[in-house]
């Protein structure tokens, strides 16, 4: 299925660096999940991945597949038109932008609106840590987060947990008295909120607000860069609070694919009715293969309903480009597949394409209801 005319609603993504300051990254420093510098310069153009999108974007712009030919592009072309011309063949009709991460370096939400409609996800432990700078106690610090959250800021459309990068997924609703001794630990260490029973508390209070008002709430799961234990960013560590009665039925959104955890998250998706599954940063930085059999292995048992593109993009424009047409593609190879094994007519297989790249995301979202 050629997939091409169909946009895709990006509910998951960084903003765009500071112009100036991408010269001084590694190229090869954007494609992967690495941190170390011998790891990102040695092996980091060796993967198939890096390989295969530094010729996407080589083709695009009509340059040679080298770093320094696509350096050159964009030098000659200029920041923004550089940026224009691959979010104008990303097909996007709008992105979700995350801006609690790296907020030094990226350029703000409303600054994107010159490329794409935008929303913005608040990042709860960002938002959490600016709070805990100024609050006294735990009461003080429960009331004033509940209540900057408690409606939403302005253009927010889901709440963003990195629990998986801190203290892990397995999310316990503690008592009172380990939440003080929690807020205690982080006012003697701080500033970066790292204290299980705190972040579980205060995720807590952001759950309930989310269930309240219906607004989803976004779980980092699986792969990252090393500031994670793997371990415990297997999303099956969520039981407790899928559990949790008096969380009702808020939204959760795995994200990732929870690569490499992808049938695990796909259980979850078919058998809890608020859970819903996110493809982003598996596309593109997977090899064709992996991002063919990640998109497969979700749809072994998830409901095609609760399938979401995404392409958590972040600093270059690239990403957003990458992303969108090798989901485009994969997901084209695996519908046609699915036609041939007789597990869809092609009738279902376009709704399904529609669903997966914007639909699910924009009935999950109430985006169509916010635009107009
Ligand atoms: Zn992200």
């Amino acid at each position: 299925m050629d997939l091409a005319a169909v946009p895709v609603l990006d509910q998951h993504a960084h903003g765009l660096m500071r112009p100036e300051r991408v010269p001084g990254v590694p190229y090869a420093a954007f494609f992967t999940e690495a941190r170390d510098p011998e790891q990102v310069a040695l092996h980091g153009p060796t993967s198939l991945s890096y390989r295969r999108n530094l010729r996407m974007i080589a083709d695009l712009l009509g340059a040679e597949p080298r770093e320094t030919a696509i350096a050159a592009r964009r030098e000659a072309m200029g920041a923004e038109a550089y940026a224009r011309r691959f979010i104008d063949a990303a097909g996007i009709e709008a992105v979700f932008l995350d801006d609690g991460f790296a907020p030094d370096e990226l350029e703000p939400v409303a600054w994107h609106e010159r490329f794409f409609p935008a929303a913005r996800i608040l990042r709860l432990e960002a938002h959490a840590e600016e709070l805990l700078r100024r609050a006294p106690g735990l009461g003080s610090l429960a009331d004033a987060f509940r209540e900057s959250i408690d409606p939403p800021p302005r253009q927010v459309v889901a709440f963003k947990s990195i629990a998986a990068y801190r203290t892990g997924l397995d999310v316990r609703l503690p008592a009172r008295e380990d939440a003080e001794a929690g807020f205690r630990a982080y006012k003697a260490g701080g500033p970066r909120l790292a204290q299980k029973a705190l972040l579980d508390y205060l995720l807590g209070l952001a759950l309930e607000v989310a269930a309240r008002r219906g607004i989803p709430v976004q779980f980092h799961t699986g792969f990252g860069d090393p500031d994670l234990d793997l371990r415990l960013a297997n999303p099956l560590h969520l039981r407790a609070i899928l559990e949790d009665a008096r969380l009702g039925r808020v939204p959760v959104v795995l994200l990732h694919a929870a690569y490499p955890f992808t049938r695990e998250a796909g259980y979850l998706a078919a058998t809890y009715p608020r859970v819903y599954l996110d493809i982003g940063l598996a596309f593109p930085l997977l090899s064709t293969g992996g991002m063919e059999r990640t998109l497969g292995a979700l749809f072994e048992l998830s409901p095609t309903s609760k399938i979401m593109y995404s392409s958590d993009a972040h600093h270059i424009p690239e990403l957003y480009y990458l992303a969108a047409r090798c989901a485009r593609g994969a997901l084209g190879r695996m519908l046609d597949r699915a036609i041939r094994a007789g597990d869809l007519t092609a009738a279902e297989a376009e709704r399904v394409a529609g669903d997966v790249l914007r639909g699910n995301a924009a009935r999950l979202y109430g985006w169509a209801t916010r635009r107009t």
